[in-house]
């Protein structure tokens, strides 16, 4: 028995002092059209592919990199880690409470191991693979705002103030690093804050903030930095033959300090240079080809777009359960209000713009599943609106109202109201996708009818990361899913995979069949 939490005994399933090493039957479905479109009909094959996985198991001492760390998230998440790690527990009119890591799918759901011959055995999913401990996480981070982390997280307004004071003398030697700040692509309101800036051409600020990275990963003796954007919304960069359309193109406009080069796909080149993964929680194609193909070429991983925290997690159960009841939305109407600077920063046009094209089609996958429902073509109307309401602050007011007909010309009505610190949801999120991303960037695959080729590490856009993000970045030519529960069973049968044990089949028939 190795001391790993969960130990699998199976003659398919091998631990070394350095992997844990599982042959695999991946089982898939082959399917052609056999009818024509009066008499459709489909004849389908059923495959399996022998796969052997390998996952390291020295769990490395990571370093995560906000950029935009002074912002509500940036300053909640830190708070967060800080809480739990020195076990906080702090008075409230609603009694005392402790720190937790609610919210977060790798350190507070559970996954489904077994039967004990007498009940269902969870675990946490953390305790699948050797994953990292919240608690060795080492932070830093960058903002065009000086200010240091426990006066910005007093200027969030998120936390309980009992919380706030107990974390205050923890946070307040924390400064972000000078940052990059390009006017154009982030609101105009955005200006008062930028007094913490690296100057100089793109190139100059490009080689600062790989410098950055190199300094904190030296100083921290860190095995493996993570860059996650969390700063605001930036404006949609448009992207141009010659400018950003190669990895070539994008790195000599950096060089020519091009203007179409935003702040965020500058990290996201600084980070590939540097042989980190590179995570984008907004909602802008940071991700330029460029940028991925950048990525693609260094074997480093990238993530993204937007964090899916509230609404849109809502709303890609919902239309998912609706469609899958054979009920069929026609009309999705979304309305926001919001009262942080994230809020603020949205109010300008071109940032909510941003924000709207990421919230637009995360039904779409949903709604192709159903022809019966659904001609080809055909979407429900879906209206995202957001306005700023400062009183309101971190608390987000969600309200959607979706419209379905059912049955012989019925109509059906659901109206939720979602009211919510936005901040305490996309902080685990944040969490999450660094927890996810590294362990993944752990796991390699070959074929077991190859045995003497190389085991490859997953492509370098992450895709099983979608179940965090609102407009999920897949490598070119593969499926967005956008169903939460497709993209849950993604994450948590490729982490049983990688120790050899099935995907969760829900059938019970132990129970069912005598
Ligand atoms: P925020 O405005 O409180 O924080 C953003 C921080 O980024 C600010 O401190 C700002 O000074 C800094 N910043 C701006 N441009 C920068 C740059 N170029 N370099 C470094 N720092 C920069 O916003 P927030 O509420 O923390 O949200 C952060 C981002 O996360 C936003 O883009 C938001 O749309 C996105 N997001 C948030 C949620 C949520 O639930 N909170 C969900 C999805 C997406």
């Amino acid at each position: 028995m190795s001391s790993l939490k969960i130990h699998v005994n199976s003659p398919r399933v091998e631990y070394t002092a350095e992997a844990i090493l599982a042959e695999y039957d991946y089982q898939t479905m082959k399917v052609a059209r056999a009818g024509d479109d009066s008499a459709p009909a489909y004849e389908v094959v059923p495959e399996s592919t022998k796969l052997l996985i390998k996952t390291d198991i020295k769990v490395p001492k990571l370093g995560v990199m906000l950029v935009g760390w002074g912002g509500n998230n940036g300053t909640t998440i830190t708070a967060a880690l800080l809480a739990n790690k020195l076990k906080l527990s702090w008075e409230t009119k609603d009694g005392v409470k402790r720190a937790n890591w609610y919210g977060s799918l790798i350190e507070a759901s559970t996954v489904r191991l077994g039967s004990d011959g007498v009940e269902d055995v969870y675990v946490p999913i953390s305790w699948m693979l050797p994953m990292v401990n919240p608690d060795d996480i080492e932070l830093d981070g960058w903002d065009i705002s000086d200010m240091n982390l426990a006066d910005a997280m007093e200027r969030a307004k998120v936390l309980d103030i009992n919380l706030q004071k107990q974390l205050r003398p923890h946070m307040r030697g924390l400064k972000p690093r000078k940052s990059l700040y390009f006017p154009d692509f982030i609101a105009a309101n955005q200006e008062s804050r930028a007094n913490n800036l690296i100057s100089g051409t793109k190139k100059q600020q490009l080689e600062a903030i790989r410098k950055d990275i190199r300094d904190f990963k030296a100083l921290k003796k860190l095995d493996k930095v993570i860059v996650l954007w969390t700063a605001n919304t930036e404006r949609f960069a448009d992207i141009l033959p010659g400018v950003n359309d190669t990895a070539d193109n994008l790195l000599k406009s950096i060089d020519e300090s091009h203007p179409e080069i935003s702040p965020s796909t500058v990290f996201a080149v600084a980070s590939a240079l540097e042989a980190c993964t590179y995570l984008n929680g907004s909602p802008q194609n940071t991700f330029v080809p460029g940028a991925i193909e950048l990525a693609e070429r260094l074997n480093t991983f990238i993530g993204g777009d937007d964090f899916k925290s509230g609404q849109t997690k809502i709303k890609s159960v919902l239309v998912d359960f609706l469609v899958s009841a054979g009920i069929k939305p026609v009309s999705i109407v979304s309305y926001n209000h919001l009262g942080n600077n994230d809020g603020y920063n949205l109010s300008a046009p071109q940032q909510f713009r941003s924000k709207e094209i990421s919230k637009s089609n995360v039904v779409d996958d949903m709604v192709q599943s159903n022809k019966v429902l659904y001609k080809d073509g055909e979407k429900p109307d879906h209206c995202v609106v957001i306005k700023y309401v400062p009183y309101v602050g971190d608390s987000k007011r969600a309200m959607d109202e979706y419209t379905s007909e059912i049955l012989l010309n019925g109509h059906n009505t659901i109206v939720v109201h979602n009211t919510c610190e936005d901040s305490l949801l996309a902080s685990p999120i944040i969490l999450d996708l660094v927890l996810l991303s590294e362990i993944c960037s752990r796991m390699s695959f070959k074929r077991a009818e190859q045995p003497d080729s190389e085991y490859r590490c997953f492509r370098s856009v992450l895709s099983i990361l979608s179940y965090l993000l609102k407009a999920p970045l897949v490598p070119q030519g593969t499926p967005v899913v956008n169903a939460l529960f497709k993209q849950r069973c993604a994450i948590e049968n490729v982490l049983k995979a990688c120790v050899g044990i099935p995907p969760e089949n829900h059938m019970l028939l132990e129970h069912k069949v005598d």
